[in-house]
């Protein structure tokens, strides 16, 4: 069978056919034939299926996409015939010994990531220091940042760029934009961000060190005593060298 050169009837007219696009119907696994996937759900490596089944016994076009490689399909009989023998028996336990030992390393590594992302955290935090109105400094670091000129990925399509924030707006966005700047100010946060790229679970790792870093700040920020305005008027103008 050779694939068609124009979409199949019921195609979207004229559209470009590619691997992504997928097949009408899938076709059938033919009665008493395994495929590839149906073996490893018997505990079959491909290893093992290379030495002990070798060629396929048959072949299908591709169910799901019209130019990948072609579906092996191996008797049942056959693939039976070599699971009874303690040979097999041995190679998949070998297999699973081999598998679960690879899950446990990738385990480790995963802890070992995610115990350095909240030692960097604790390590971070320890040197945080809140200029005298985080509030304020995070309002006026704001304005300065975002202008009805930028476009800021990310930012520009919630509407952050065309805002100017004051004291005035609604606590709950003045306290993300508070901690967010804290956290932007840390010196080293993207150091410390840095060294958990390329290691063992690092997605969930860089987001462990931001939660955990934004929670140590909210805790300092609950910590602190309020600020008045007038207070903060006074505080800033003693920071002026
Ligand atoms: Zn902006």
């Amino acid at each position: 069978m050779t694939p068609p050169q124009s979409p199949p009837a019921g195609a979207v007219g004229g559209r470009a056919l590619t691997e992504t696009v997928a097949r009408p119907r899938a076709a059938a696994i033919p009665e008493g034939y395994l495929t590839m996937s149906g073996l490893r759900e018997r505990g079959w490596t491909d290893a093992m299926i290379r030495d002990y089944l070798g060629d396929p016994d048959a072949t299908r076009p591709n169910p799901r996409y019209w130019s990948a490689a072609p579906m092996k399909l191996y008797l049942a009989d056959r693939a039976a015939t070599a699971e009874a023998t303690p040979e097999w028996a041995r190679r998949k336990a070998l297999g699973d010994r081999r598998r679960a030992a690879g899950e446990a390393v990738a385990a480790r590594k995963r802890a070992e990531t995610q115990a350095l992302a909240r030692q960097l955290a604790a390590d971070l935090v320890a040197t945080l220091a809140f200029p005298a109105d985080p509030r304020q400094a995070a309002i006026d670091a704001y304005n300065d940042w975002h202008s009805t000129a930028c476009t800021c990925p990310g930012w520009h399509e919630l509407g952050f760029c065309d805002k100017h924030a004051a004291a005035s707006d609604p606590p709950e966005f003045l306290h993300r934009i508070t901690v967010n700047h804290a956290r932007h100010e840390l010196p080293g946060y993207d150091r410390a961000d840095n060294r958990l790229a390329g290691r063992v679970g690092h997605q969930d790792a860089h987001e462990i060190l931001r939660a955990a870093v934004n929670a140590a700040i909210e805790a300092k920020l609950a910590a602190r005593p309020p600020v008045t305005p007038k207070e903060a008027a006074e505080a800033r103008r003693m920071d002026i060298p």
